[in-house]
């Protein structure tokens, strides 16, 4: 079953998301509170199969016994261009839409794989690993440098970010992917997470807020 995207105003999105691909480590501070090293001339990328995605304007289902769920608050991106070995201004110009995603990760599992030397897929691409909001038409959004973010669980403030402390700018980024994963209509990019990650549990609730264009309020499923 392919997951149907929507625009904020409820529309439905005509658009098929083939892959969802991720930046790792790109806020300074995140990078700090994870005890990693910044990368430095090209991101940390991964991808999620469209077999990931969860809506957010729903009771958000979480894995049970596998340790520690984190939340990874991101800027979403929705591609609506074929992107590959593009320009800054391609990239821009490829961007038809901007919503909220929550990356869950396995983290106790992604620490182990990682001390390991493992890949770990098995941490950040399960089922429903990429929660992701309605999204807002690029032209009513902020411009793509100020673009802020929050994330507050059970009424306390969680994660707060903003693009312009990115340590690759969405532009950039977009052509750092597009020269090994060709991005075409549909997919969607999930642009890194600022600090403030933690875990989540059954019956939590948790609002979102992109600038003033997006605010959604839902719960973790008991
Ligand atoms: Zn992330």
């Amino acid at each position: 079953m392919t997951f149907q995207h929507h625009w904020h105003d409820g529309e439905a999105i005509e658009l098929t998301t083939k892959k969802v691909v991720c930046a790792g480590l790109n806020y300074a501070l995140h990078v700090k509170e994870m005890n990693s090293k910044a990368p430095d001339t090209e991101p940390v990328l991964f991808i999620k199969p469209a077999t990931a995605l969860q809506t957010l304007h729903a009771p958000l289902s979480i894995p049970k016994d596998r340790g520690a769920v984190h939340h990874e608050l991101e800027i979403a991106l929705l591609i609506g261009r074929r992107l590959n070995q593009c320009s800054a201004t391609e990239a821009v110009s490829s961007i038809s839409g901007i919503g909220l995603a929550l990356d869950l990760t396995l983290r106790d599992l992604q620490t182990e794989l990682k001390k390991a030397g493992r890949p770990w897929e098995k941490a950040k691409g399960f089922d429903g690993a990429c929660a992701i909001s309605h999204f807002v038409p690029i032209r009513q959004c902020p411009p793509l440098d100020n673009l802020d973010i929050t994330l507050s669980v059970n009424g306390s403030p969680r994660q707060h970010g903003n693009s312009r402390d990115m340590l690759f700018p969405i532009p950039s980024l977009l052509c750092a992917i597009s020269e090994y994963f060709t991005l075409e209509p549909g997919d969607i990019v999930l642009t890194g997470t600022p600090e403030g990650v933690g875990p989540l549990s059954g019956g939590d609730q948790f609002s979102m807020r992109l600038g003033q264009v997006l605010q959604l309020t839902t719960q973790v499923a008991p």
